[in-house]
């Protein structure tokens, strides 16, 4: 028996749901990406744990994703499992501590904070990821990052088998990076974050504001993966690429969006060789003009 069929009949036994040769564009915010061999999709965190095991004993290759909107996925597609969160999405408030399970939306745990008069966290409506995902990125915007807010969070470890908590400090947080970046080996369970008490009509009209910018200086009318690229030091990465004249310059499907520099947005039937293809002229055209290299923030995921 192949370690795929190996898996299926394993997974099947714990009840848990998968999809062979689920095509990643589907589960990806750029609606790009081949075919995954397995995409797994566990309802809760024992179930995301049994089957993270399996798939490890099974010698498979396995990523943890979780609303993929942060991910370039290959046209190939990935050689192995995608296990998801997207069945894990509880929220929960104890006085002023938000516990959110993996999946759970960020921009819904802003609105249930906000709804219990709780400020911290409207710095995440409208970004469109999973706690994980975004504990993962450090994700932030408008003056807010997670690490702001983050108390500690859990995983489990699949060198140890075990799982585990890291508090606030052991994350390692820097510009859209924490520790979790650089050891594939641990899936993020669930994250915990600390809250003020605010004033409900403050807290929605930072909110507000914040949607009201993504909505003008977005393109959310397209699909894309965000920033594509980190901020450079003291830059705005965006305004390097407009001043390079490459608002708008397209390769296949994939165009430097034409309201925002700084996305690549997909104007339809776009591959991830036409998004990798236009990153290496805007870079190179960055180098030519600024002298300076720029980093991608997005995940590719090949
Ligand atoms: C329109 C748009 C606007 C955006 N605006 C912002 C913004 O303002 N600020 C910002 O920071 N980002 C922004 N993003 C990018 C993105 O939403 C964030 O980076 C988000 O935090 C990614 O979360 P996700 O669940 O989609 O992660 P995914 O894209 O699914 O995964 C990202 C990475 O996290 C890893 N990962 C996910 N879940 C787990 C887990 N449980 N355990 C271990 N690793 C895991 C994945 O393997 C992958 O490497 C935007 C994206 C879009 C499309």
């Amino acid at each position: 028996m192949n370690s795929v069929a190996a898996v299926k009949k394993e997974l099947d036994k714990i009840g848990v749901a998968y999809v062979e040769n689920a095509l990643m564009s589907a589960h990806t915010t750029f609606r790009i990406g081949g075919p995954a061999m397995l995409y797994i999709r566990p309802e809760n965190q024992d179930k995301l744990v049994g089957a993270a095991r399996i798939i490890q004993g099974a010698g498979l290759p396995m990523v943890t994703i979780g609303k993929g909107s942060n991910l370039l996925v290959s046209d190939a597609g990935y050689q192995g499992a995608i296990l998801s969160t997207e069945g894990l999405t509880d929220v929960s408030i104890s006085e002023n501590i938000v516990t959110c399970a993996c999946g759970a939306s960020v921009t819904g745990a802003a609105v249930i904070a906000r709804d219990r008069g709780l400020s911290g966290m409207e710095f995440l409506y409208g970004i469109p990821g999973s706690a994980a995902g975004a504990v993962y990125m450090n994700a932030g915007a408008y003056g807010g990052e997670i690490a702001d807010i983050l108390t500690s969070s859990t995983y489990y470890d699949m060198e140890t088998g075990a799982v585990a908590a890291l508090t606030a400090a052991d994350h390692g947080f820097e510009y859209r990076n924490s520790i979790y970046r650089s050891n594939s080996k641990r899936i993020i369970l669930s994250a915990v974050f600390e809250l003020k008490p605010g004033q409900h009509a403050e807290i929605r009209s930072a909110m507000e504001d914040y949607m009201y910018r993504r909505k003008t200086k977005q393109p959310l009318e397209y699909p894309s993966a965000g920033s594509v690229f980190k901020r450079y030091p003291g830059r705005y990465t965006g305004q390097m690429i407009e001043e390079c004249g490459l608002k708008g310059r397209s390769v296949g499907g994939a165009q430097v969006s034409e309201k925002h520099a700084g996305f690549i947005v997909n104007r339809g039937g776009a591959t991830a060789a036409d998004v990798l293809g236009l990153i290496e002229i805007i870079k190179e055209a960055v180098a030519h003009k600024f002298g300076v290299e720029i980093e991608c923030e997005m995940i590719y995921l090949a």
